[in-house]
């Protein structure tokens, strides 16, 4: 089998995994026990908080650990738009954000907030249409790092920058494609989130990074735990793995660029020399996302015939597949909606190999040779 979806996740780290099982073994008491052991279990949590602290160069920042990327986003962009409303209701998005952002921000229309989105032009996010959209109402903006569909790098330090001037906005990024690949923007974010399966991590490891946690409302209750912002008993071993593929994501990060930039190369060179084919993905975009278009073929039919020859690649994202919705994201960027229809992702880890890549190839040449008469009508 060779693995190419690697955006929806990612094979865990051997290393991770056993962290994980050996946490779980020896320290399987509740954090918050008062006795010897739940003391020591506690210890070993801090000691994994403050270690993502420090590999992340955090300095007054938070680290709330959660189930991913999905409850972060939840709990910040909710509680951090009731607890401003006071002083206004206006978010600022965009369409290339993930479900948890945009279906967040949209429930929020029902209690009164209103969503604004900003434009984009050639691929690149319209920073003069986002000053438009800034005013004295505005007091969230949340966009992503890296866009999972196409891989579009958005301009988190030029929004923090225009931000300057608005200081009562809490600027919310989702980091979830972006870490492990990037340099994170620490200095330029007032919260972040990350989701550990996307770095070889484990399902259900995520963090919110966070430094106000005394101006945001609660929106989960109960016994108190991570600064009382997220309520439950704590995952100790999910959570001490979490901040070994934390670790190991951010020293593997630069060899890990320069082999996926490779991949990403030698597939949009190949669909280069393919009549009618179409590389979505931009040539400035992040290093481990390829997508490329067939005009005429539906995406669900590329990715079956790459099933048949036991290679999993992706239509747009998973998260959207369920929803069966036209392609937000692509539209955003200005994908014509024929190219949409035939979209499919390609993506990478460190697990991915050349000859994965080689392999990837040969089988595409087929296909388009399958297909090519209806690519070429719809061209
Ligand atoms: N944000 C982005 C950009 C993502 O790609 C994903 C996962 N597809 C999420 C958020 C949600 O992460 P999780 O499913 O781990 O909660």
């Amino acid at each position: 089998m060779i693995y190419l979806d690697n955006c929806a996740t990612t094979k865990p780290d051997a290393d991770v995994m056993k962290t994980f099982n050996t946490v779980n073994e020896k320290y399987y008491f509740n954090p918050s026990s008062p006795h010897y052991k739940g003391l020591e279990t506690n210890k070993l949590l801090e000691q994994a908080r403050n270690q993502i602290k420090e590999i992340l160069k955090l300095n007054h920042q938070s680290v709330v650990f959660t189930s991913g990327a999905t409850e972060s986003n939840n709990l910040l962009i909710t509680g951090m738009a009731r607890s401003k409303k006071p002083f206004g209701k206006t978010i600022i998005t965009s369409h290339l954000e993930h479900p948890s952002v945009l279906e967040t921000v949209r429930a929020l229309e029902n209690e009164g907030f209103t969503v604004k989105y900003i434009q984009f032009n050639e691929g690149k996010l319209d920073l003069e249409h986002f000053r438009s959209l800034l005013n004295s109402d505005v007091t969230l903006v949340c966009l992503m790092h890296v866009n999972n569909v196409m891989g579009a790098i958005l301009p988190i330090t030029a929004i923090h920058e225009i931000l300057k001037d608005y200081p009562k906005v809490h600027f919310h990024v989702d980091c979830v494609q972006s870490f492990g690949k990037l340099a994170l923007p620490v200095h330029a974010m007032d919260s972040f989130v990350l989701s550990g399966h996307k770095f070889n991590g484990l399902k259900g490891q995520g963090i919110l990074v966070f430094d106000q946690l005394k101006t945001i409302t609660h929106t989960m209750f109960g016994g108190g735990q991570e600064y009382g912002f997220r309520s439950g008993t704590v995952n100790v071993a999910n959570d001490v793995a979490l901040s070994r593929a934390i670790r190991i994501a951010e020293n593997e990060r630069v060899q890990l660029v320069k082999r996926t930039s490779k991949f990403k190369m030698m597939i949009e060179e190949e669909v280069k020399k393919l009549p009618g084919l179409v590389v979505n993905s931009l040539p400035d975009g992040a290093p481990h996302i390829v997508n490329i278009g067939f005009p005429g073929v539906k995406g669900e039919v590329i990715v079956n015939a790459f099933s048949k020859a036991d290679i999993c690649i992706s239509t747009t994202s998973a998260c959207s597949s369920k929803r069966a919705k036209f392609n937000e994201a692509l539209n955003a960027l200005h994908v014509p909606e024929t190219v949409i229809a035939g979209s499919v992702r390609i993506s990478f880890d460190k697990y991915t190999t050349e000859d994965d890549i080689n392999q990837f190839i040969n089988v595409l040449n087929k296909i388009y040779n399958d297909m090519k008469e209806l690519i070429k009508d719809a061209v």
